[in-house]
């Protein structure tokens, strides 16, 4: 749980972001976002905003394979992590997708952050739970998933999007509701 307490921010919100965010980079009709690609582009749009691979011997963070300083517009990415995201490997591609969510929702949409002191955090206002949530949904897009005829199968949405098996399964959660009749 972070340190700090975040102005909510809900899934349909995050929605919004995310189609907001791949129309503003051209992807709206790509199911798969290259996101070594997005984040120079990100770089390009925002000139504040700078990225650096630091290599495995160098990272010194145990806890996270990358990180973002929203004061110095920044996001540290390991080396190894980096490469195997521009291979396409899908935990990989979210991690990166994550730091940018990070960055997206605090220094680019203005989402506030608080001192947390006692406060109880509700998902919706825990700075993890929102990056985790809009780097899912940037990567796994709820309008082209609502698009389909038929639910896709996760290893559709595992091929599709290059994401984790983890992650196609979570998304897949939402679009049950709609989709329930024609299930594969
Ligand atoms: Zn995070």
């Amino acid at each position: 749980m972070s340190e700090f307490y975040a102005q909510s921010v809900s899934r349909e919100d995050m929605r919004q972001i995310a189609y907001l965010v791949r129309k503003k980079f051209g992807y709206l009709d790509v199911w798969k976002i290259p996101v070594d690609l997005l984040l120079d582009q990100m770089c390009e749009a925002f000139p504040e905003l700078s990225y650096e691979i630091v290599s495995d011997d160098e990272w010194d963070d145990t806890t996270a394979h990358a990180d973002t300083d929203i004061f110095e517009h920044t996001i540290r990415i390991r080396e190894s992590i980096y490469n195997r995201a521009c291979d396409g490997k899908g935990r990989d591609r979210m991690t990166i997708a994550h730091e940018m969510a990070h960055y997206i929702l605090i220094c680019v949409t203005g989402v506030k952050l608080y001192s947390r002191g006692n406060r109880k955090v509700e998902a919706y206002n825990d700075p993890e739970w929102q990056a985790k949530c809009l780097a899912a949904e940037l990567l796994i897009p709820y309008y082209k998933l609502k698009a389909l005829k038929r639910k896709p199968s996760v290893d559709y949405i595992i091929n599709l999007c290059g994401v984790s098996s983890e992650a196609a399964e979570y998304q897949l959660q939402y679009v049950e509701e709609v989709m329930s009749i024609d299930c594969l």
